[in-house]
């Protein structure tokens, strides 16, 4: 009788990768809903989650038009590395050209965490350094992931967003960037 294997990437082999996604030139949500197919259409890649969009006011440098902004989960068979480097192909392929720092950007694409991984190179932070300090990313984690531990702060989604002191407005839209698609995901 043939042995049973267990299926070649069973949830308990791929990893949650937690993405903010950020727009404010252009048709933003047009872009936010064509980049989030085309990212969990990526080989390995499966979308899992997605917030409500936010509406919310520019960050850090205040002379240019409001973001839209939204969080998701992947699950993701690919290594970290190779998850970023899919996350940059999509911001290229959106026309992101990499000027100011905080400048105008039609497709902005984080990565917040990558299961509990804390790593920290030239290229890569993760966590995200902006995760505490941001309320507009840290409304919509809290939609879809309150209770995501911060693996270095040791504090939860919901208790980060209790303690941020930015006060910028974010304000929920009430719709998904991808219609259709449920806040989360059955399980395969
Ligand atoms: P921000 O999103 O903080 O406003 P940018 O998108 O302009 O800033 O910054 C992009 C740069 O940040 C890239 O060069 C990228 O290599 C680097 N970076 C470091 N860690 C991350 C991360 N976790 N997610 C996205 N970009 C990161
Ligand atoms: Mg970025």
């Amino acid at each position: 009788m043939a042995s049973k294997q267990p299926p070649k990437s069973s949830a308990a082999s791929l990893h949650i990768a937690t993405v903010g996604v950020g727009s404010n030139l252009g048709d933003r949500e047009e872009t936010m809903r064509k980049a989030i197919l085309r990212l969990g259409a990526q080989r390995g890649n499966r979308l899992h989650a997605c917030s409500s969009l936010y509406e919310t006011a520019p960050f850090g440098k205040t002379d240019q038009g409001w973001f839209l902004n939204c969080v998701i989960q992947l699950r993701t068979s690919r290594g970290m590395r190779g998850f970023f480097r899919g996350l940059q192909e999509c911001e290229a392929f959106f026309g992101r050209t990499r000027g100011e720092r905080w400048g105008p950007r039609t497709l902005d694409l984080d990565l917040l965490f990558f299961d509990r991984v804390i790593h920290a190179d030239a290229e890569l932070t993760v966590p995200h350094p902006g995760v505490a300090m941001r309320r507009f990313v840290l409304e919509p984690l809290c939609e879809i992931a309150p209770d995501l531990v911060h693996p270095s702060l040791g504090i939860t989604a919901s208790g980060l967003l209790a303690r941020v002191a930015d006060s910028s407005a974010v304000v929920c839209l009430g719709r998904r960037p991808v219609p259709g698609f449920a806040c989360q995901a059955p399980e395969a």
